[in-house]
């Protein structure tokens, strides 16, 4: 007799979350998704994609959606000092020289994957407060009252993730010492700005990135400073531009010309976890965020979780009710090594940035043979490794 496929619960409407529900469907697989947020909204500023993540966006036939919305980078891309010497090329394709980095409003990767769900897929207005499992049945519990089953739940609700407690005991977050401002700037208000580019400048302590994003309509800057500031983790708490002028006086005129037409900036506290070791708990099983936040220093958050939805909808693939649980195994057992390194490798790339370095030298040569960590990262498809995953 052959066993129906598994229905999935996802709690979570953010990038892992929905990408993971279309991933899911595209295997035949039922799924519905449940977010807090009373609409799938405009939040956050840019987000950077890699070709690691974009075969996969390509694969569900979302390549020209984020082509239209994205903003392509290019050669011209480059790391700088403070001062405006150039240090080396951003590394923008993978070993085959396929160039799929775009620079992305969150909302508009948001939204791409989110038009691209029937609508009955979708519940916003369910913030999850609970959980409960058995034999035969996952259940979530919501604020507004309502309950739904699934045979699985994967819990795609962020780096404050609710679910995350049902799997692990809940761990601190460690605070990386710095903040950063970051906002979105009209092009048109910095017509000179080039739109085809990634560009950061690496001093001592801080480090300064500006990517275009929305087809080179608005340029996202990221400036990150050190703190000795107990924040909470938040996207949204309001920053005074003027502080952030201050604190990148004297470097290269070109980020004030940016910095100069800057009227609303936010701040964002930096922390990540350390690795979970576990991941999954019987039909439970944690994506994205929620089960890796990682620092921004390799643009990895969002693609990661991409990843991880890839990898989750090439295992159910395979199964059927009674085997998913087992399934999610598999899965887990796939991901963590991937992500563990890559949160390493955030880490890292960091204290790069921060020119923690006597020798300033050293430190430009590690940025320049870091190309190939990049080229390895970006190499990685997910996919052949899912399925051989699952057939063991
Ligand atoms: C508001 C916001 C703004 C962001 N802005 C940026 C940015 O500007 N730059 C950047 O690089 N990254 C940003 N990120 C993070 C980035 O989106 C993630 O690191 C990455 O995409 C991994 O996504 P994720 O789906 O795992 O988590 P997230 O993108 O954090 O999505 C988690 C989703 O779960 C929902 N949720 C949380 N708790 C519950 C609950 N109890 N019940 C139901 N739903 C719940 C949240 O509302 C959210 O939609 C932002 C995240 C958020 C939530």
């Amino acid at each position: 007799m052959v066993l129906p496929r598994p229905h999935v619960a996802i709690v979570g409407g953010g990038i892992g979350g929905l990408f993971a529900a279309n991933a899911l469907i595209a295997q035949g697989i039922r799924v519905s998704v449940y977010e807090q947020a009373p609409q799938i909204g405009e939040i956050g500023a840019g987000v950077f994609l890699t070709p690691n993540s974009v075969r996969h966006l390509q694969r569900l036939g979302l390549e020209p959606a984020v082509q239209k919305w994205g903003a392509l980078v290019g050669r011209e891309s480059r790391y700088f000092r403070h001062d405006g010497a150039p240090i080396a090329p951003v590394q923008v394709t993978d070993s085959s020289g396929w160039n799929a980095t775009f620079g992305m409003h969150r909302a508009d990767l948001v939204d791409i994957l989110a038009d691209a769900l029937s609508k009955e897929v979708v519940h916003t207005g369910h913030r999850c407060t609970g959980f409960e499992q058995d034999g035969h049945v996952a259940r979530v519990s919501f604020a507004n009252g309502a309950t739904a089953e699934a045979d699985i739940v994967i819990a795609a609700d962020g780096i404050h993730s609710e679910l995350r407690r049902y799997v692990f005991p809940p761990s601190i977050p460690v605070a990386a010492g710095s903040v950063a401002y970051r906002g979105l700037v009209p092009h048109e208000r910095v017509p000179d700005w080039p739109t085809d580019r990634w560009q950061m400048w690496l001093g001592r302590g801080k480090h300064f990135l500006a990517f275009p994003v929305r087809a080179g309509k608005l340029i996202n800057y990221v400036g990150f400073v050190p703190t000795d500031e107990q924040m909470k983790e938040s996207w949204s708490a309001p920053g005074d531009p003027n502080v952030l002028r201050r604190e990148f006086a004297g470097w290269d005129a070109r980020i004030h010309q940016l910095l100069d037409k800057v009227e609303i900036t936010f701040r964002w506290a930096l922390y990540d976890r350390e690795p979970l070791p576990v991941w999954t708990k019987q039909r439970l099983s944690l994506l994205g965020d929620a089960a890796h936040p990682m620092l921004p220093h390799l643009g990895q958050g969002a693609n990661q979780s991409i990843e991880d939805g890839m990898a989750l909808a090439t295992i159910l693939a395979r199964v059927d009710r009674k085997t998913a649980p087992l399934a999610l195994h598999a899965y887990e057992r796939l991901r963590r090594e991937r992500v563990a390194q890559v949160q390493r490798g955030a880490r890292e790339n960091g204290m790069r940035y921060d020119s923690a370095y006597s020798d300033l030298g050293v430190r430009d040569a590690e940025i320049t043979a870091h190309a190939e960590f990049r080229k390895r990262l970006y190499d990685y498809d997910v996919v052949p490794e899912a399925t051989a995953a699952a057939l063991n």
